[in-house]
């Protein structure tokens, strides 16, 4: 059995869907299991719609009527018949926001996010389940919310390890079916609808991979495969052939956009292979990643993360950073769910780079006791370069202003303001 993910950009237009089927068919002599984003930037939509429809404005109806609108037309590129099932389907689903925008939001901005956003999985997962069988495969849909099963962290879904496994274990010996199901979400033991984090269906598949002891993970991308750089903005990016799980895991940790950083650990822990795919040139290999691979650290590594925003916290009571006090200030960052990109310690303060996130940042603020004095700086972005030389570093921040750095043996990291557009 083997796993595919297909992200946002495969199921973005009627051509891709069908490039996707091309794909699928050409696989599936083995058994298969799918897992699809939503299509294109439904997300995004989705997002603004929710946050919309929270503040009482009209102009969630517009983006629905748009978002709608957006799959109407995919799906008129795919089926001939205007009276084909998966219209009623599609529309039927997307009933499940027109009924909660008629009622008062819930009072957990998240809850009512993940009961919103995860619409789009749902709808692109049933047009592309329709897709597949038209051209003649046989493929079941599933709906992913009773098997991987969350707690009620909103927007941030913990897995239920037992109860997933067990789940998606039965799913095994389905025979000469493709199986179809949704990235990116879960369901609570209410019966709830969660999400994993944005762009989190890649962890999807690493759970339905390791709790299927798949023989492999494959995730289909617009790029040739896990580059160095990002080839939009480095015209010498090179693709790795193959890396070690640990390496894959420090590009998607410092913020290569390449694969959620949650996906590597179930699949190093049931070693399972991850190939990372082009979508648009199926023929070729791609990266390869798993424990054999070798660490390639002849060249660098370059990791852009833009919007990113430089906190320093610092005591006025000249309390300073020993363990305990670092302890409370780090967690107060854990329950505030902000990741840090970035950290640097002095006595008395202590400066980390975050992404940029008002909503989160209110909630530590509240948080922060009077003894701590916080400065925010915004328009930063935060370079990363593993493997560096100092040639390296002294090329790539000509002409920029540094505000932080810091760097180890392997890794340098730059806080650097924002280029002008
Ligand atoms: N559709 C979700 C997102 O855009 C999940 C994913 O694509 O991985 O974040
Ligand atoms: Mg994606």
């Amino acid at each position: 059995m083997r796993v595919f993910k297909f992200g946002g950009f495969s199921v973005s237009s009627a051509a891709n869907i069908s490039n996707l089927v091309n794909i699928v068919s050409q696989n599936s002599k083995d058994q298969l299991v799918i897992i699809v984003s939503a299509m294109g930037k439904t997300t995004d939509a989705l997002e603004k719609l929710c946050s919309a429809y929270v503040a009482g404005s009209d102009e969630a109806h517009v983006i629905l009527h748009e978002i709608k609108d957006y799959h109407e037309q995919i799906m008129a590129g795919l089926f001939d018949d205007p009276g084909h099932p998966v219209y009623d389907e599609v529309a039927n689903t997307f009933i499940e926001i027109e009924w909660m925008m008629e009622d008062d939001p819930h009072p957990d901005y998240d809850f009512n996010y993940d009961q919103i956003v995860s619409i789009g999985e749902l709808v692109s997962s049933k047009i592309i389940s329709a897709c597949l069988n038209q051209s003649g495969l046989t493929c079941k849909w599933l709906d992913a919310r009773g098997y991987i099963h969350t707690d009620n962290t909103y927007r941030e879904g913990m897995i239920d390890w037992d109860k997933t496994s067990a789940s998606i274990l039965g799913l095994q010996g389905q025979k000469n079916q493709v199986l179809i199901t949704q990235g990116f979400i879960g369901g609570t033991s209410e019966n709830f609808t969660t999400t994993l984090g944005r762009e989190g269906s890649d962890y999807s598949a690493a759970v339905f991979a390791s709790c299927l002891h798949a023989e492999s993970l494959t995730v289909w991308k617009d790029v040739p495969g896990i580059m160095n750089a990002d080839p939009a903005l480095f015209d010498s990016a090179r693709k790795y052939d193959q890396l070690p799980y640990s390496e894959a895991l420090e590009l998607a940790y410092y913020g290569a956009n390449i694969i959620h950083p949650k996906t590597i650990k179930p699949l190093q822990n049931a070693g399972i292979p991850l190939f990372v795919r082009p979508f648009l040139r199926p023929g070729e290999s791609g990266t390869r990643i798993d424990k054999a691979a070798r660490l390639i650290s002849d060249f660098p590594a370059i990791i852009l993360k833009k919007n990113q925003v430089l906190l320093n916290i610092s005591t006025t009571d000249f309390s300073y950073m020993d363990e305990i006090y670092l302890g409370t200030l780090i967690k107060l960052f854990g329950d505030a769910h902000i990741k840090l990109n970035m950290l640097q310690l002095n006595a008395l303060s202590m400066s980390v780079c975050i992404d940029h996130n008002s909503e989160k940042l209110k909630k530590l603020t509240a948080q922060l006791s009077d003894s701590l004095q916080l400065s925010v700086t915004e328009g930063l972005e935060l370079l990363t370069i593993l493997y560096y030389t100092e040639k390296d570093v002294y090329e790539l921040i000509a002409g920029r202003t540094v505000v932080v750095e810091q760097f180890s043996k392997d890794t340098a990291q730059l806080v650097l303001q924002q280029r002008r557009e």
